[in-house]
């Protein structure tokens, strides 16, 4: 197998991945990226982009990552085509497979895999997806002003879009599978009392209908059976995310769902030389602008220890 040896490698190209990138790349560390089965990452199935701070007339996701991606190039970053398929941070250098046919040995690796919303997996849902159907309410919600929505899911995750859908729209439709939540009572409280928000319980999705746009959702309570034509224009799906992080499992230290845990405050770890950013790390924020952040922490976590690494070489030869 033909072995290439760097100081950095970036895996996944959202925000997070070409922040670092385009951090590295200034610092001389001169990264590689593989960009994943889905180049530009979650941005790249939304539509309009208006809070990502600097574009005060929006953008559409495709088209921000596309600047991304360009900003990367402008200052070197190696760009590529192909998928990791394993790891081994057993020792040093990091080794890594890309398409199970190239390795790779890296003397850092920054994982910016990104997380995937979880979908129903309704033909229609993916029909319109991205009209009317979305997977995030703070990034779509805007464009539902006065609208009535339906907000599937009752986690954490479903009651915050819920309520902050309920500040904008006319009225809130929350699907609860169960004839109870999940989220957390504080949560389930708010939206309880929300007077817009009307909770339908033991209540699941049949199908998202409309032509070109969402129009109207059809749902049926399966205790009673019966079915209801919820006339709606927005149709958000909150079931939980999963961080794309199987290939390091083992490897990395990570939450119950996967999230890999990072030193607070930093970009760290468990394994030295190793840093993560991004949604593949953050079950909380899950901004683009977000991701960016950490995507910079994890660049210059990594342009600290190629140097201190430099400093550690150069004392054993001169010793
Ligand atoms: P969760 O896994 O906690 O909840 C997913 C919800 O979606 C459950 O209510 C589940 O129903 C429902 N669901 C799953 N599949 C389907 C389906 N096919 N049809 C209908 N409903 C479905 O995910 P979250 O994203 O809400 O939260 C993930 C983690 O992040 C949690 O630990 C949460 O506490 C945390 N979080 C914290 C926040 C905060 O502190 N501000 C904000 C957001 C998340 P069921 O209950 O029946 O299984």
């Amino acid at each position: 197998m033909e072995i290439e040896k760097i100081d950095c490698l970036i895996i996944g190209s959202g925000p997070a991945g070409y922040t670092a990138a385009i951090y590295a790349s200034r610092a001389g560390l001169n990264p590689v990226m593989y960009q994943g089965i889905q180049p530009g990452g979650q941005l790249t199935i939304t539509t309009e982009v208006d809070n990502y701070p600097g574009y005060p007339d929006g953008i559409t996701g495709p088209e921000m990552m596309q600047n991304f991606e360009a900003q990367a190039k402008r200052f070197g970053t190696d760009v590529r085509y192909g998928m990791v398929t394993s790891v081994d941070f057993t020792g040093f250098p990091h080794k890594v497979v890309v398409d199970g046919q190239k390795e790779i040995e890296a003397k850092t690796v920054i994982v910016s895999t990104g997380a995937s919303a979880k979908w129903l997996g309704l033909e229609s849902e993916q029909r319109l997806n991205g009209k009317g159907v979305s997977a995030c309410a703070v990034c779509d919600g805007f464009f539902f002003r006065n609208q009535d929505v339906v907000v599937v899911g009752a986690g954490d995750t479903a009651a915050e879009e819920a309520s902050y859908l309920a500040k904008l729209c006319r009225k809130v439709y929350m699907l609860v599978r169960r004839d109870e939540m999940r989220a957390s009572k504080i949560m389930q409280k708010r939206v309880e009392t929300l007077p817009n928000i009307e909770i339908l319980w033991n209540t699941e999705t049949v199908e998202v209908q409309g032509e070109e746009a969402v129009e109207r959702v059809l749902v049926r309570n399966h205790v009673t059976g019966e079915e209801r034509t919820l006339e709606a224009t927005g149709f958000f799906v909150a079931i939980g995310h999963k961080p794309n992080t199987d290939i390091f499992k083992g490897f990395l230290d990570m939450d119950e769902t996967g999230y890999i845990q990072t030193v607070k405050g930093t970009s760290l770890t468990n394994i030295k030389g190793v840093f993560a950013c991004g949604d593949a790390q953050d079950n909380v924020y899950r901004q683009a602008v977000t991701a960016a952040g950490t995507g910079c922490m994890a660049a210059l976590d990594a342009e600290r220890f190629l140097a201190a690494l430099e400093v550690e070489h150069e004392i054993i030869q001169t010793a």
